[in-house]
């Protein structure tokens, strides 16, 4: 199929840059387990396969981090924010 066919035809044209390639030749996947299997870690911008995790709150919407970030990061900052919250709620409730 010529350029012009495909354009006609109303396909997608193909998305693969020259990164996308070197970054699949570097992870020793084929590139095309890389396209639909693997992501970027939002936080430390390293590429995973599989769904990753939501990086709440170190990300906007739709970003996904690494195994690794999540409980070396993301997991840790949550635990500390809920014993602040809770340890807000005590100092509100003690000057009651
Ligand atoms: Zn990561």
């Amino acid at each position: 199929m010529t350029d012009i066919e495909r354009r006609l035809s109303g396909e997608p044209e193909e998305q693969v840059t020259k990164a996308d390639m070197e970054i699949a030749d570097t992870l020793g996947v084929p590139l095309e387990n890389f396209l639909n299997d693997f992501k970027k870690c939002s936080i430390c911008g390293k590429y995973f396969s599989g769904y990753g995790h939501n990086p709440f709150p170190f990300c906007s919407t739709g970003d996904r981090c690494c195994d690794e970030c999540n409980n070396d990061v993301v997991i840790p900052h949550r635990i500390r924010r809920a014993m602040q919250m809770r340890q807000q709620e005590r100092r509100m409730d003690s000057l009651k």
